[in-house]
Parts: structure tokens; C-alpha cells; sequence
């Protein structure tokens, strides 16, 4: 949820760590905070707000030289967003610092016990127990740091990525991790420490993943040294070569992110399909699925579970595969399923999206479908993620890393990759003919050249922003593959612009939702020429005799919605299965340019985290 930072080598601390967060500050966060030591001092200073206010406050503060520091941004989960509650957290010898992503479930005992032992505590964080925790250990069996975090950590109940100094011993950083990420960056006698690699890109493509459950000690000039928490055995750290480079993770010359990304769609969906998706030849290959073909073929239906904007992509994937693979499909929010005690079987598969792959409730709900004997397939965009790791096969959507909080081209990369499933297995059931299948695989190969058409639609599509930035409500409609779409629509407009919005399915809205219209109430109708047209057509006329105002997303050429709509956005035509990755786009858009017209923070909305790892 949060990010961590850290540095330990022979260069100043203080600009890596810095740069590091703002790097990490996609992440989400409330609050943040830097400490430093310079073989003298333990600097610290930490505060509620942005990175930007952390720089402010600490280049005022303290002298920011070291070479060797640790930074965070917190995702408060235990006590409010303020500065004393925000890490680094010292123990009570001021020796120990301390920074934390996660949550340790069983702190109230733990702090129980220390207190009892004389321990003073300043904050009401978890992370505060933890550190005194370790600190404990180190006095009472007389052992080092490493051994310390290990016998502490096997007392905690939670999920944690962890990095510890003793600034009595200032040549180690001690870090752990389990259920949030973190990785440790090689470089020649220096050593960085972060939530994922784009904090030390610039330094070393040399990275050590940890995986859930091992901990590392890092020492200045002399390696990296991984264990297993559990039972002290030592494990060979695999090193990988990172692929990331700088400019992908920057903003290039785009105002936000989010932008950017919507703009990325078109080379981000070739990067989807790109070596699997042959058309000429009438080929998708997918390892993950040719691997596991008759299980596909064979399985009794395919369970879908996610969160948010994966979720609805689930959806549009349950239209796709229902209707091109005749496979029956459920779409579950992951944090139902993993809850509700669900029936599921060795015959089913479950299909688990996550953008970031460490989505906590999709992480716990694939768990659960192991328990209960399914396979479980993921697809998910960031490389080695917990959810890759833990899902017995799946496939990656290569959409580049995703900064905005709203997620975007993860969305259409993630329908582009479940479209290739769908068809991929449609064509070995026999249950499309040879002229659909060939169809399809040469449309969805003109989606991203038609994404830039949609885009072109922009300064329009701000024009039509301008005109509802001040509705209070807004409403979404579209039917059979655009439903799902309308979802999307409405949760992006909720997510950074704040305005409350609805999706329906157009048919719906007769039962219900029709009330709230009135010439106040801007409502969103998917009107494309494929998927019941007449029957959109319809429910447009009936928003229009309620002075609803109409904002239609119609293919190019269309007149009879342009007659009776407000104002029209035209995207380029495409096979129905396929119009989800077309219309989508003006919908981000919309969203995007009222959110921006309101002067909000568009890439990191108010109370929301990119990656949720928390339940
Ligand atoms: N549980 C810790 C806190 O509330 C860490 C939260 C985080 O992951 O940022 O301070």
C-alpha cells in the first residue's frame, strides 16, 4: 500500500531515498518520513501530507547527510494520518529505526507484554510495537539485528515488507517481507531498498525480489544475505535483470499520469498481443493456456475473481467468454468469495485479475480456491507479483507500469488478454466458425489503431466536460458488452473527480434509477451501432422525456442518437465483442478532463491506494 525506500552504500542517502518516494508515491500514502545516519546522528522527520512537504520540513530541519537511509509513505492503518504516527518509528533506546508496510495483527498483545516490561510507547501505530519488539529480542537473548527481526517477526501475526538499522551498528539494513512487496537493488558495494524497482532504476538493473516469508540482511560492501523467516535456512538469492527503464515511469510530456496512460492504450494493447496474437496465420499463443488446454476445455465453468476496475474487466470477460467459448462464467468480487464459503470444485478454474498482482482480498480468494482443489489462472500487469507467483499459470497483460490511481490502460489491457483466452479456447472447442475466429483476430488487431482515433475526440470530449463539471450525480448506462463499460465509466468519474455516478444496465433503468433523472442529470448512454442499438435507442427517448441530459458515445456516422442526444462522441465501428476496448476511452476522458476542470488530484485520489494490500 504504502512505499519503502532505502540506501546503504558509499553515496549521500538523502537524494536517493527523496526521489525514491516521489517515485513510490503512486503507491497511495497519507503521510511520509526519511531518516538518515551519518555515523554519527540519527536524523529524522516525518509528516502528515506529501513527499513534497516531507522535503520542505526535513531540508529546514535537519542536516541531510549519510550514507545510509531509510524513507516511507504511510497508508495509515493503525491511527490517524498525523506526523508522530508516520515512520520511520525509533525503539526506546534510540537505537532501532524502523519502516513498515503492512499491518501486524496481533500488536495489542505484543504492546500488552512490552509495556509491562517497561517499554513507552509515542505512537498508536503497529509498527512502533514491532520495532520495541525487536529491540526486546536483541536484549533479552543477546543476539544481532538479523537474528533479532527474525525471532520478533515469528511472534507477529500480519503481512509486512520491512527494513530495520541499528544505528549502533550502522554497516546493515535488515529487511523482510510477507504479503507486501519488496525488492533490493545490486549495485557495486551499495545496496537499495524499495517497494518495487523504480526507486533505484537509475543505479542498478540488478534486483533480488524477495518472496513471501524470507528476509535478507544487507551489509555495506558486503552482499545481501536472504533466510527464511520461519526456520533460519539460508536461501540463494536468484538476481534478475530489471527491463524498466526511466521514461517509462515519468511522466513524458503529459500533465498526469493518468493521461499519459490513457494516451499509452494503443501501444500498451500491441505490447498485450505482441508474439501472441499472429493473425495472417490464424494463431494465438499463450503458454499459459496451451499448457493447460484440456483443463480449459474440460472445467466445469470458470470462476472470475477481482476488485474495482479488474473486476469489471472480469465482467466484459464473461460476456466474451460465454458468448465466443460458450464456457460458463461467474464474476466474484474477491472479497466476497474469499468470505462466503463458495462451492468450488478440481472442475473449476478460477481466473483471478489484479493489475498489481498483490491485491490483497484476490490474493486471499486464489488461496482459497487452491484449498478447494481448483486451478487457478492469473492475469495480472506487474511482473513476479505475489498473484503471478501464487496462481498455477496465467498471463501477464504488459501494459508497462501503471502510476495513476485510476486505472486505465491496465483495464483494456487486461479485456485484450482475456479476449485472447476467450478466443483462443472458442477456436479449440469448435465453438466459433472459421470465418468469426479469423474475423476477430484481425479486428482485434486494427483496436489499437482505432484507440488513436477515439483519442482524437479529446478537446470535444473537454468541451463536453466543462458543460458537467458541477453535476452532483451522473448516471451511466450501456447494455450487453458495454455494460461492464458503463461500470467502469461511472467508477472512474467517482474515483478522481468525486462526483457520485451510477452505472446501469440500460434496460435497468426503468426499474429504478429513472427516478433520479431531471434536467440536472447528465446521463452517459453507450449508443454504438452493434448490441441492441433500437433498444438503446429507446431508453435515450425515455431519458429525453424526463429532460435528462444525454451524453451519447455512438459510432462514427451515427444520426438517430445525434437527433436525440445533447451531445455525441463518436467512436470508430468494430465487431460487438470488441467495442469495450473503443468505448471505454471517452469515458476515461470524460472523467479525466472534469476531474481536472474541478482542480483535483487526479493521480492520487483522496482515500484512495494503487495497490490495495490490505483486506
Ligand atoms: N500499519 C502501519 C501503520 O499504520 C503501516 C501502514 C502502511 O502500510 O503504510 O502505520
Amino acid at each position: 500500500m504504502c512505499g519503502i525506500v532505502g540506501y546503504i552504500g558509499y553515496r549521500d542517502a538523502y537524494p536517493i531515498v527523496l526521489k525514491g518516494l516521489q517515485r513510490l508515491e503512486y503507491r497511495g500514502y497519507d503521510s511520509a518520513g526519511i531518516a538518515l545516519f551519518d555515523d554519527k546522528e540519527l536524523k529524522l522527520c516525518k509528516t502528515k501530507g506529501k513527499v513534497a512537504d516531507l522535503k520542505e520540513k526535513l531540508e529546514n530541519e535537519i542536516d541531510t547527510s549519510g550514507t545510509l537511509g531509510i524513507g516511507h509513505t504511510r497508508w495509515a492503518t493503525h491511527g490517524v494520518p498525523n506526523d508522530v504516527n508516520s515512520h520511520p518509528h525509533v525503539s526506546n533506546s534510540g537505537n532501532l529505526v524502523i519502516i513498515h508496510n503492512g499491518i501486524i495483527e496481533n500488536y495489542e498483545s505484543l504492546k500488552k507484554e512490552l509495556i509491562k516490561r517497561g517499554y513507552k510507547f509515542h505512537s498508536d501505530t503497529d509498527t512502533e510495537v514491532l520495532v520495541n519488539l525487536i529491540e526486546d529480542v536483541i536484549k533479552k537473548e543477546d543476539v544481532k539485528l538479523g537474528k533479532a527481526v527474525q525471532i520478533a517477526l515469528n511472534q507477529t501475526i500480519g503481512a509486512y515488507a520491512i527494513a530495520v538499522f541499528d544505528k549502533a551498528k550502522p554497516n546493515e539494513i535488515v529487511v523482510a517481507r510477507l504479503g507486501s512487496p519488496l525488492a533490493i537493488g545490486v549495485g557495486e558495494d551499495e545496496y537499495f531498498i524499495a517497494s518495487d524497482a523504480s526507486p533505484f532504476i537509475e543505479f542498478t538493473n540488478n534486483a533480488i525480489y524477495l518472496e513471501d516469508g524470507e528476509m535478507a540482511v544487507v551489509r555495506r560492501n558486503k552482499g545481501v544475505k536472504v533466510r527464511k523467516i520461519k526456520d533460519d535456512s539460508l536461501v540463494d538469492p536468484y538476481i534478475q535483470e530489471l527491463q524498466l527503464n526511466l521514461e517509462q515511469i515519468e511522466k513524458n510530456n503529459f500533465d498526469h499520469f493518468m493521461l499519459k496512460e490513457i494516451y499509452e492504450q494503443p501501444s500498451a494493447i500491441r505490447d498485450t498481443y505482441r508474439g501472441r496474437l499472429l493473425a495472417e496465420e490464424g494463431i494465438i499463443r499463450m503458454a499459459g493456456i496451451d499448457d493447460n488446454l484440456e483443463r480449459f476445455l474440460n472445467a466445469r465453468r470458470i470462476v472470475i475473481v477481482a476488485c474495482g476496475t479488474s473486476w469489471h474487466a472480469g465482467l466484459v470477460a464473461e460476456y466474451v467468454f460465454e458468448d465466443l467459448a460458450r464456457i460458463p462464467v461467474e464474476v466474484e468480487y474477491a472479497s466476497e468469495f474469499r468470505y462466503r464459503n463458495p462451492i468450488i470444485n478440481s472442475d473449476d478454474i478460477v481466473l483471478a485479475i489484479s493489475q498489481s498482482g498483490e491485491t490483497a482480498d484476490t490474493m486471499a480468494a486464489i488461496k482459497l480456491a487452491k484449498e478447494k482443489g481448483a486451478f487457478v489462472f492469473g492475469v495480472c500487469n506487474v511482473v513476479g507479483s505475489s498473484i503471478s507467483r501464487e496462481t498455477n499459470a496465467g498471463a501477464y497483460t504488459h501494459a508497462g507500469p501503471e502510476i495513476g490511481v485510476a486505472s486505465t490502460k491496465a483495464f483494456t489491457t487486461q479485456i485484450t488478454v482475456l479476449t485472447l483466452i476467450a478466443l483462443k479456447l472458442a477456436k479449440a472447442k469448435g465453438s466459433i466458425s472459421n470465418t468469426d475466429y479469423h474475423m476477430h483476430l484481425q479486428e482485434l488487431e486494427t483496436i489499437p489503431q482505432k484507440i488513436e482515433v477515439a483519442l482524437k475526440q479529446n478537446d470535444h470530449i473537454k468541451e463536453v466536460a466543462l458543460k458537467y463539471k458541477d453535476a452532483r450525480n451522473c448516471l451511466y448506462l450501456g447494455r450487453g458488452f458495454n455494460f461492464p463499460v458503463a461500470l467502469e465509466g461511472a467508477l472512474k468519474l467517482k474515483e478522481i473527480s468525486y462526483i457520485h455516478a451510477e452505472g446501469y444496465p440500460a434496460a435497468e433503468m426503468k426499474h429504478g434509477p429513472i427516478a433520479l433523472i431531471d434536467e440536472e442529470m447528465p446521463v452517459v448512454v453507450i449508443a454504438t451501432r452493434k448490441g441492441h442499438y433500437e433498444k438503446v435507442v429507446s431508453n435515450i427517448q425515455e431519458i429525453k422525456s424526463r429532460q435528462g441530459k444525454i451524453i451519447g458515445i455512438v459510432t462514427e456516422g451515427d444520426t438517430s442518437v445525434r437527433d436525440l442526444a445533447d451531445h455525441v462522441i463518436e467512436v470508430p465501428d468494430t465487431i460487438e465483442a470488441l467495442t469495450p476496448l473503443i468505448t471505454t476511452i471517452p469515458l476515461q476522458l470524460l472523467s479525466y478532463h472534469i476531474a481536472v476542470l474541478l482542480g483535483k488530484d487526479v493521480d492520487q485520489p483522496r482515500n484512495l491506494a494503487k495497490s490495495v494490500t490490505v483486506e
